[in-house]
């Protein structure tokens, strides 16, 4: 049996994780202390302060909720959604119907505005339905939806709930410390993330964050949250001054967080931003002067991940496969209707420089010519330089 584990060297390009910071990592092998040490008690306080500048917020409550992404998706809707709510989700892929489930288990009326995969969610069509609908108290968008490749801008959404009466609840699971997240300037209510996108820390806590009036209509409820574990006034009882035990707060994590997001800080937001935006727009320019086609809509296309259509003839994993196999690449494949017609590359955080651009479309491009696809590998990697400022 195996009694220790190596990883392999890898190269994480894929919807996430994405390589992880070594700071971040040596930040896990500090000593631990006790959840209500005080001086574990001043990391959480620091992970507050600084969770409220990468959000661009001033939020009181400003939190990470313990579990993956889904924990913060699952935090914001089953404690904003009483059963007999109107709710209505945009969705233009995977994570968007995600959180319409999480709606009806909460005893939400669920309205689906549905939008082909690959473009953004329309505003117009959702506020008919929010007109519709009438008295919705939820609104519920995926800013980057990791499963198409698209961005769907916030402010339109941010109007209408305003318009309406109704809170806003943002997906930031992928856009978070990759492109630019303005909770306050956005009018958002209910933002949520996740740790192993481009904040580049491994999976397993969740940045959230709610507006007074979200957290009044949580503490208005009439009826229980239906979860105990991530029952936000609970979690909020822990995380602020009054400390009362709810779990055991998972301590490496939450140091792998404080150390993310002083790197995030470090580097400076706009600065991080810009970098997201350059690299992508290479990786994207590179994949199409060789000769392939982008999935998502020209102009709502995420910098942070990309989706390609898997040229006619080749085999999805058998590429994927020899890049993970023979160069150290991990991308990933397409998710639900997608599956099986796009590769999902991700340029998230650390994984996101110029040197990995140009590994991946010299790797992928010799794959697809093994295939029988003609990938002009020179024009991609001349396109992509360019971008990147170098050619
Ligand atoms: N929302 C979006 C947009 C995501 O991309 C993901 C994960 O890929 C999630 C939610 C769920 O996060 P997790 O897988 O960390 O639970």
């Amino acid at each position: 049996p195996m009694t220790t584990f190596t990883p392999p060297t890898r190269i994480l390009m894929g919807p996430g994780p994405s390589g992880a910071h070594p700071r971040v990592l040596a930040a896990m092998t500090r000593p631990l202390l006790g959840h209500l040490d005080p001086d574990f008690l001043r990391v959480m306080d620091g992970c507050r302060a600084m969770l409220r500048e990468v959000l661009q917020t001033e939020n009181e409550v400003t939190i990470a909720t313990p579990g993956t992404g889904t924990s913060g998706m699952e935090a914001a809707v089953m404690n904003l959604v009483e059963p007999g709510d109107r709710v209505v989700v945009g969705i233009c892929g995977y994570f968007g119907e995600r959180i319409a489930q999480m709606a009806e288990r909460a005893g939400g009326e669920v309205t689906r505005v549905q939008s082909p995969w690959g473009q953004p969610v329309d505003a117009a069509v959702v506020e008919a339905a929010v007109r519709a609908a009438g008295g919705v108290k939820l609104l519920a968008i995926v800013h980057a939806e990791t499963s198409t490749g698209a961005e769907t801008p916030v402010e339109p959404f941010a109007r209408i709930a305003r318009e309406h009466g109704a809170l806003l609840l943002v997906d930031c699971v992928t856009s978070l410390g990759g492109m630019p997240v303005r909770v306050d300037a956005w009018g958002a209510d209910a933002v949520y993330s996740g740790t192993q996108k481009c904040l580049s820390a491994p999976p397993g806590v969740a940045p959230l964050t709610l507006s007074p009036r979200a957290w009044d209509a949580v503490r208005r409820r009439e009826t229980p949250c239906n979860t105990w574990y991530l029952d936000l006034q609970l979690l909020e009882a822990y995380w602020d001054e009054r400390r009362v035990y709810h779990h055991t707060a998972p301590i490496s994590m939450v140091y792998a967080l404080h150390e993310a997001l002083s790197l995030v800080l470090e580097e400076g937001l706009e600065t991080r931003w810009a970098r997201h935006e350059r690299n992508g727009r290479a990786l994207q320019a590179g994949l199409e002067a060789m000769g392939l086609t982008l999935h998502a809509q020209a102009g709502y296309r995420l910098p942070v991940l990309t989706t390609v259509r898997i040229p006619e003839g080749v085999e999805d994993t058998a590429v994927r496969g020899a890049l993970l196999h023979r160069h150290g690449i991990e991308i990933g494949g397409g998710l639900g209707e997608l599956k099986g017609r796009v590769w999902r590359i991700g340029l998230m955080g650390e994984s996101s420089t110029p040197g990995n651009v140009l590994l991946l479309l010299n790797a992928l491009g010799k794959l697809l010519r093994e295939q029988g696809f003609k990938a002009d590998i020179r024009a991609g990697l001349d396109a992509a330089t360019e971008r990147l400022g170098g050619g």
